[in-house]
C-alpha cells in the first residue's frame, strides 16, 4: 500500500518522502483513512508504531482544507504526558507541515513561558502540549481553546498514570462539544475506558500491529550475575563492546544517578535522565546522546517513554521492570526502522520472577550468559524486590495490547498480570 492511496495531498505526500518513508505503517493504513472520514478514534498503538504521523499526517489535511482562518485560532489540540514527547511529536508536525500553510507550536512546563506565549500571540493552527502548562496558560488567559476542531490525546494511558486524568476533562471542558477525538494508548484500563466512553463519539477501534522486522532484528540476551556486581559487569561489556550508544534502564531515579556516576568515574561518558531533571537537563542529555557526545544514558521508564532516538544498537536493563510489559517498550528502542539491535537484561536472583513473567509475555526463553568473574551469587534469595509504594493506577491496566510489539506470534497464553507492584519511581 502507497501513502498516495490513503486519499493524502501532494504536499503531505511529498514531506512523507522527504522523510523516507515509503509505505504506511500498520496504524497509519488503518488510522489515517478513518481519521479523513472525521471519525473518532480509539487507537491501541505505542511509541515505534508510526502512530504520530497516523494522527498528524491526516490531521494535517483536514485543517489544510480551506481557506487558514485570519486569526489563526488554535483548531487542533494534541495532548501528550510528558515534555520529551511533546516536543518530539511537535517535531514530527512541524516536518509534514513543512509544504502547507499551517503553523504550529509546542508548550511544556519546566521551562519560561515567555516565548511559548509569544508564539501563541501570533495565532498557530495545531498546539502540542502537557495538560499542567495548557491549562497553567488557559487560567491566565494566554489561550483559547474554544476553537478546537481535532483533539488528539497521546499515549493516555501514561497521563493517567500521571495523574492528569482531572487535567484532562478540565481541558476538555474549555472545548467546544462537536470536535473530533483521538485517543492513542498502549493499554486499555477500566479509566482509559471510562474516559473514553465518556468523551469520543461512536469511535473506530484501530489497533496497531508493527512490523516483525523490527521484532525479529533484536537479539534478546540475559547475563545471569550477582546484585553487587552489575556496575561491574555493566562497564566491562560497554568498555570492551566499545559500545558507542548505550540505553540503560534502571528501575529508580535514585538508581540512574547513582549508576551514571560510576560509568563516568569508569571513564565512559553518561547522563541520566528521569523525573528530577530539569527540562533544560533532560534536552542536552538527550541531544548529547544523539549526537554522540554521551556514550551513555540512563533513564527511568517514564523518562524514557517517548523518546524517539532512531537506530539504537544497545538497550541494556541494569535492572528488569516489575511490570513485564515495560521491557517490551525497553526493548522496542533497538532495532527501529529495520536496523539490527541487541538488548542485554543484567538479572540477578531477586529478579527470577520479573524474568519468568517477562518469558512468559514475550513468548521466548531468552538465552542465558554468565561471564567469569561476574557469576550470580548462589545463597541470594529469589524472594523478589521489596518495594514502596509509589501511587500509580497501573495495576487495573490490560496492557494486552503492548505484546504486540514483540513475537506475539510465539507467545500462545501470555500473561498480562504480573505486576509485582505499583511503584512508579520514576
Ligand atoms: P512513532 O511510533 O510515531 O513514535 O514513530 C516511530 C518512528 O517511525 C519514528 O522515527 C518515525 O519517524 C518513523 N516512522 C513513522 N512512520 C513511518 C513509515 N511509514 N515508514 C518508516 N518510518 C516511519
Amino acid at each position: 500500500m502507497s501513502f498516495k492511496s490513503l486519499g493524502l495531498s501532494k504536499a503531505l505526500l511529498d514531506a512523507v518522502s522527504k522523510q523516507g518513508y515509503t509505505s504506511p505503517s500498520p496504524i497509519q493504513q488503518k488510522a489515517i483513512p478513518l481519521i479523513l472520514e472525521r471519525k473518532d478514534i480509539l487507537a491501541s498503538a505505542q511509541t515505534g508504531t508510526g502512530k504520530t504521523a497516523g494522527f498528524t499526517l491526516p490531521m494535517l489535511q483536514i485543517l489544510s482544507q480551506g481557506q487558514p482562518l485570519r486569526k489563526r485560532p488554535i483548531r487542533s489540540l494534541v495532548l501528550t504526558p510528558t515534555r520529551e514527547l511533546a516536543a518530539q511529536v511537535h517535531s514530527n508536525v512541524k516536518s509534514y507541515s513543512e509544504f502547507l500553510d499551517i503553523r504550529s507550536t509546542v508548550i511544556f512546563g519546566g521551562v519560561n513561558q515567555r516565548p511559548q506565549v509569544a508564539t501563541l500571540r501570533n495565532g498557530i493552527d495545531i498546539l502540542v502540549a502537557t495538560p499542567g502548562r495548557l491549562l497553567d496558560l488557559q487560567n491566565q488567559g494566554l489561550l483559547s481553546l474554544s476553537n478546537i476542531e481535532i483533539l488528539v490525546l497521546d499515549e493516555a494511558d501514561r497521563m493517567l498514570d500521571m495523574g492528569f486524568l482531572r487535567d484532562i476533562r478540565k481541558i476538555i471542558d474549555l472545548m467546544p462539544r462537536k470536535r473530533q477525538n483521538l485517543l492513542f494508548s498502549a493499554t486499555f484500563s477500566k479509566e482509559i475506558k471510562n474516559l473514553a466512553s465518556d468523551f469520543l463519539h461512536h469511535p473506530a477501534m484501530v489497533e496497531a500491529t508493527p512490523e516483525n522486522t523490527t521484532v525479529d532484528a533484536i537479539e534478546q540476551k540475559v547475563y545471569r550475575v550477582a546484585k553487587d556486581k552489575k556496575t561491574g559487569l555493566i562497564i566491562k561489556l560497554i568498555s570492551e563492546g566499545d559500545w558507542k550508544q548505550v540505553l540503560v534502564f534502571t528501575r529508580t531515579k535514585h538508581g540512574a544517578n547513582r549508576l551514571c556516576e560510576k560509568m563516568v568515574k569508569a571513564g565512559i561518558s553518561a547522563s541520566a535522565i528521569h523525573g528530577n531533571k530539569s527540562q533544560g537537563a533532560r534536552t542536552k542529555a538527550l541531544a548529547g546522546f544523539k549526537s554522540n557526545s554521551i556514550r551513555v544514558l540512563v533513564a527511568t521508564d517514564i523518562a524514557a517513554r517517548g523518546l524517539d532516538i532512531p537506530l539504537l544498537p544497545h538497550v541494556i536493563n541494569f535492572e528488569l521492570p516489575n511490570i513485564s510489559e515495560d521491557y517490551v517498550h525497553r526493548i522496542g528502542r533497538t532495532g527501529r526502522a529495520g536496523a539490527s539491535g541487541e538488548a542485554l537484561s543484567l538479572v540477578s536472583a531477586d529478579e527470577t520472577e520479573f524474568l519468568r513473567d517477562i518469558q512468559k509475555l514475550v513468548g521466548i526463553k531468552i538465552p542465558v550468559e554468565i561471564v567469569e568473574g561476574f557469576e550470580p551469587d548462589p545463597n541470594a534469595s529469589t524472594k523478589p524486590i521489596k518495594q514502596g509504594g509509589g501511587g500509580g493506577n497501573r495495576n487495573s491496566g490490560n496492557r494486552n495490547s503492548s505484546r504486540n510489539n514483540i513475537s506475539s506470534r510465539n507467545s500462545s497464553k501470555p500473561s498480562n498480570r504480573n505486576r509485582r507492584t505499583n511503584d512508579r519511581r520514576n
